[in-house]
């Protein structure tokens, strides 16, 4: 995916973005409202990458900022997820086709999860951008690369053995999902979403109110269990950085 307009990659913490910034030329540092902006160019493209912080106010407060300050015409989101579905495992990416913030409730005024005056759950991703992500993740999810890249130690440590690729729904809230009874009652309401994080669905709502067309794209960290924040924790710093970085590189060849 090669455009001269600039496109905003951003993450929600540092070791989601690190290793795509290390990979970028020309750039130039912008420091606003608590975040630092990296602006420059991933193989020519000319990119700004952020971490947002934590949280779907985080989110949206740096996806404005990359849309009103750096004009960028296209965002992508990477990062690690919690999965909630019983076919997707540590070390699978999730592509997401629509996403809906599973803490936003003003029933019985308007139906569960609708974001009121937007009348709407969920938020598309763009398919064309989901399409060229498809493959940069395909590239990246293969065992020879896998190996290479993270090592058989690392991959075995999380249990890593064929990882795949599933394009659905994304569900994100102001929750780090770590316990049993958080999982299954969000597994019982929301059975088509595939994982759960803290920030995407921010970002879609935001891309959506300003017509930008965004993709958000995770890595399953943990299985949003009682294990998951030991699971995160060793995940961001040893993983994360790499899938990141490699999916990046492919998406912007
Ligand atoms: N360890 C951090 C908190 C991490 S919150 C701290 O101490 O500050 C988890 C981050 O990873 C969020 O950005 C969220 O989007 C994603 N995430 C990964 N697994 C998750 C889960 N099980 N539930 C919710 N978010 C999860």
């Amino acid at each position: 995916m090669k455009a001269v307009a600039s496109i905003g990659i951003l993450g929600a913490i540092p070791q989601e973005v690190n290793g795509i910034i290390a990979q970028l030329s020309d750039v130039i540092e912008h420091e606003i409202g608590n975040r630092v902006y990296y602006e420059g160019r991933l193989n020519n493209q000319p990119v700004v990458v952020v971490y947002s912080r934590i949280g779907k106010v985080a989110a949206a407060a740096t996806v404005t900022t990359l849309l009103l300050k750096f004009n960028v015409k296209k965002i992508v989101f990477v990062g690690v997820a919690g999965s909630i579905h019983e076919a997707v495992n540590v070390g699978d990416v999730v592509i997401a086709t629509k996403l809906l913030q599973h803490d936003m409730d003003c029933s019985p005024l308007r139906p569960k999860y609708e974001v009121p005056l937007l009348g709407k759950i969920y938020f598309d991703a763009d398919t064309s951008i989901n399409e060229q992500a498809k493959v940069a993740v395909n590239h990246v999810l293969q065992w020879d690369s896998l190996v290479r890249l993270i090592g058989n130690d690392e991959l075995s440590k999380f249990a890593i053995t064929q990882p795949k690729l599933h394009m659905g729904t994304i569900a994100s809230g102001d929750q780090f999902i770590g316990k049993d009874e958080q999982k299954q009652a969000l597994q019982a309401a929301l059975p088509e979403v595939l994982c759960v994080e803290m920030e995407g669905a921010a970002v879609a709502q935001v891309c959506d109110e300003f017509n930008v067309p965004f993709a958000v794209i995770r890595t399953i960290s943990d299985k949003a269990n009682q294990e998951a924040s030991f699971s995160f924790q060793s995940f961001v710093e040893k993983i994360s950085l790499v899938y990141g970085r490699e999916m990046m590189q492919k998406l912007f060849s």
